[in-house]
């Protein structure tokens, strides 16, 4: 049962709000102050949640841990622009009040990105108000769960997907090339190539993963090593497509071993920012590489990818690559993502 506490509404010190009640609930909450930077999950007042004219408030079933969510939380990197703020880039769940016609109380919601965690409070608490624009319904077919055990990650991984197939790569171009393969976005992407038919390499630092690799649909796995050291300009033609959510050396020999006229989908930084690449595929084999962000897609890709990924994801394949925590472990889950230490993806049950 969700531990949300129901409380009289005694303060007006904030516009009131619609309902006759305002609630105590759990949320993973970042603070910076005199005393430093800190994430904690403790009880936070309705009052805490943002303003938000025409918005939509969602009791959130299910969040995630991504990369992303790792810098917040441990603060490595300047993520979180204010504070306190309830961390978390994604949430699904269920509207419980709204202020917008596009959504009714009972409606099943998701919410990836759109700054949701960076800069307004997100979805590691068992409450969000958000503006409309920034919802999808829930994909028919998926449960809150699955579509968290998806994710940002994994939704990052099918505009991949979109982008390779856009160019016109198909499992006749030849094989996929999977960088960062045990990780969030590898293991979604591997198994959502690998159920389109296409022939996935995948690339990790960790070959003692090569089963659960196999398992989702790897032909071949391949150690990081091979890519992440400083490589030659142009390396002997073997994907048709890759998708790197590594950056760096990787990136620059992932492109340099693309085929004549392929595609590279970029949209990591595991490995480094940096790109330390030279234009010899560009200018020499045609190769497209493609930038990928999640954050700010437009709706009409975000409702594509998600519409893909409810057909196109083996669940049972999901259920395999998910492990399941609560907001207390996602704490301790922020600094095992930087580290490597997560494996496929992982989903924060908030009422746990
Ligand atoms: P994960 O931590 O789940 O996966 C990253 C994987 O990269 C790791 O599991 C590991 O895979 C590999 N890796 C880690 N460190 C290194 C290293 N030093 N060198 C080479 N490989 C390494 O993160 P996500 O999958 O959630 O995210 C992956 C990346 O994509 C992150 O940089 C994230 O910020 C980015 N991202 C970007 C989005 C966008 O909108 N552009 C959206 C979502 C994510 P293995 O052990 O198999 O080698």
């Amino acid at each position: 049962m969700p531990s949300i506490l129901r409380l009289p509404r005694v303060s007006h010190c904030r516009p009131p709000r619609s309902t006759a009640m305002r609630f105590m609930f759990k949320a993973l909450v970042i603070e910076k102050d005199d005393a430093g930077y800190r994430a904690t999950v403790k009880p936070v007042d309705e009052s805490a949640l943002p303003l938000v004219e025409g918005g939509v408030s969602v009791d959130i079933a299910f969040s995630t841990v991504n990369y992303k969510d790792g810098l917040a939380i441990t603060g490595k990197s300047p993520v979180v622009r204010k504070f306190p703020l309830h961390a978390g880039i994604d949430f699904a769940g269920t509207v419980s009040q709204s202020d917008d016609p596009r959504f009714r109380p009972g409606d099943a919601v998701l919410l990836n990105g759109f700054g949701v965690g960076e800069t307004h409070s997100g979805g590691l608490a068992q409450k969000a108000r958000v503006k409309a624009d920034w919802l999808l319904p829930l994909p028919a077919g998926l449960s809150p769960r699955q579509a968290m055990a998806i994710g940002t990650a994994g939704y990052t991984a099918m505009l991949c997907v979109l982008a390779l197939e856009k160019h016109g790569v198909t499992p006749a171009s030849g094989e996929v090339l999977v960088t960062g393969a045990s990780g969030g976005v590898g293991s979604v992407a591997i198994a959502l190539l690998s159920r389109l038919g296409f022939r996935v390499v995948a690339s990790t630092g960790r070959m003692a993963e090569a089963e659960f690799l196999k398992g989702l649909g790897a032909a071949e796995v391949m150690a990081r090593e091979e890519l992440s050291a400083p490589g030659k300009p142009l390396a002997k033609e073997r994907w048709a497509g890759v998708v790197d959510s590594v950056g760096s050396h990787t990136l620059a020999n992932a492109c340099a071993g693309v085929r004549y006229g392929g595609a590279v989908a970029a949209c990591g930084l595991a490995q480094g920012m940096d790109f330390p690449g030279s234009v010899a595929p560009f200018i020499l084999r045609g190769i497209t590489l493609f930038g990928i962000d999640s954050v700010m897609a437009p709706m009409a890709r975000r409702s594509e990818a998600w519409a893909r990924l409810a057909r196109d994801l083996d669940l049972a394949k999901l259920d395999a690559l998910t492990t399941e925590t609560s907001l207390e472990g996602a704490l301790a889950a922020g600094a095992d993502i930087l580290t490597g230490r997560v494996r496929g993806r992982l989903v924060v049950d908030v009422n746990r």
